[in-house]
């Protein structure tokens, strides 16, 4: 039997409530932790990091795996060393234990990126966990590096075995080896543009009715959208955005414009899977504007910004939106919304006005 992970569900419309305590559903697309003001999160798919990284390399023809482990773990440790009262928890065995148990692995849970299990953990010694279901094996590993770092507040290293299909057995240790993870990452979270956003909400627990269709399935570790059968996960505004940042500055622009492709691809299904479109016809001119406008509406519920304004143009399509998550995943969102409902190939440009404020211009080509 699995734990139970929640305080139970809201009556009214069944979403978890200690995710609906943690986070605060803002009016400019934008969700945020309520214990730490400005500190953003972001429902996505997972789908799109499928083979993103496999395709990276091949791309490049270098192993990225390094790069993109140091930039994670190292993301990772900065979360939980800005979290109030998290270091002085951390500074006991008791509150190591606690840590792990009702931190990393309800945290795990609840976010929908694996479900994590200790096996056994002693303090400043070892630790070990069967994760099963991780959106990304080596995401999930760096994360989880990350957080021990934090949490024994030393260089650690780790290994990993295969237990069954989709789950892993991943042993931590601190190392005497000084880390070489890189020191330049910080959180930078520019302040949001104001919006004015009104959604429909739960009138018991707030959050977006937008959301009523996930499903969280504690026993796995992962968050379904009952609609499409696909899994998303809550991640903090900084995981692949990190990474691709510190991929960029090492690699040059082009790792970004894969990040666009792939978003791209993975968006052309979605909106499939959602039923926005049918057949190999374009949609006639209403009905394109409200599909455009049903798949836009929902981005905010979802924390990745603010879509302002859709203009049809003749041809192409030319949306605004304030705080993207990240502007090259919504670059990759809008296009693959466009070829989608549009049945044809595509080029996308952007322009960022003034800081958070982007303007992406889709056109056939
Ligand atoms: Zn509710």
């Amino acid at each position: 039997m699995a734990k139970k992970m929640w305080f139970g569900n809201c009556r009214q419309c069944g979403f978890p409530r200690l995710v609906s305590h943690l986070l605060r559903w803002n009016s400019d697309g934008t969700i945020n932790a309520v214990f730490r003001k400005g500190y953003r999160v972001v429902i996505s798919p997972t789908e799109f990091l499928d083979g993103l990284f496999t395709n990276v390399e091949d791309r490049l023809g270098i192993s990225i795996r390094h790069l993109v482990f140091e930039a994670q773990s190292n993301a990772t440790k900065v979360l939980f060393e800005g979290t109030p009262g998290a270091r002085l928890v951390s500074r006991l065995n008791l509150g190591k234990r606690f840590t792990v148990e009702f931190g990393f692995n309800r945290l795990a849970s609840m976010t929908g990126m694996f479900r994590s299990e200790t096996l056994e953990y002693v303090p400043g010694s070892v630790g070990i966990a069967r994760i099963t279901n991780p959106f990304q094996l080596d995401l999930a590993a760096s994360i989880i590096v990350g957080a021990f770092e934090f949490l024994e507040d030393c260089p650690i290293e780790y290994s990993w075995e295969e237990d069954s299909p989709n789950s892993y057995v991943i042993t931590v240790r601190p190392t005497p080896e000084e880390s070489d993870v890189a020191k330049r990452l910080k959180m930078e979270f520019s302040p949001a543009l104001p919006g004015e956003l009104n959604c429909d909400r739960c009138p018991r627990c707030g959050v977006p009715r937008a959301l009523n269709h996930l499903r969280w399935v504690d026993e796995e570790g992962i968050i379904l959208d009952r609609r499409t059968g696909t899994r998303v996960m809550m991640s903090y505004g900084y995981m692949v955005t990190a990474v691709f940042r510190e991929m960029a500055k090492e690699l040059g622009e082009e790792v970004n414009l894969l990040l666009v492709d792939a978003q791209r691809e993975w968006t052309i299904r979605h909106v499939g899977l959602l039923g926005l479109t049918t057949g190999d016809e374009p949609l006639g001119d209403d009905e394109l504007e409200r599909a455009y406008r049903t798949y836009l509406g929902d981005l905010p519920a979802y924390g990745q910004g603010n879509p302002v304004t859709l203009e049809l143009l003749d041809p192409g399509v030319r949306i605004e939106v304030l705080n993207p998550y990240q502007k090259y995943i919504m670059a990759g969102t809008l296009q693959g919304l466009f070829e989608a409902l549009e049945k044809t190939g595509s080029a996308v440009e952007w322009e960022e006005g003034r800081p958070g404020a982007v303007t992406y211009t889709i056109t056939p080509a």
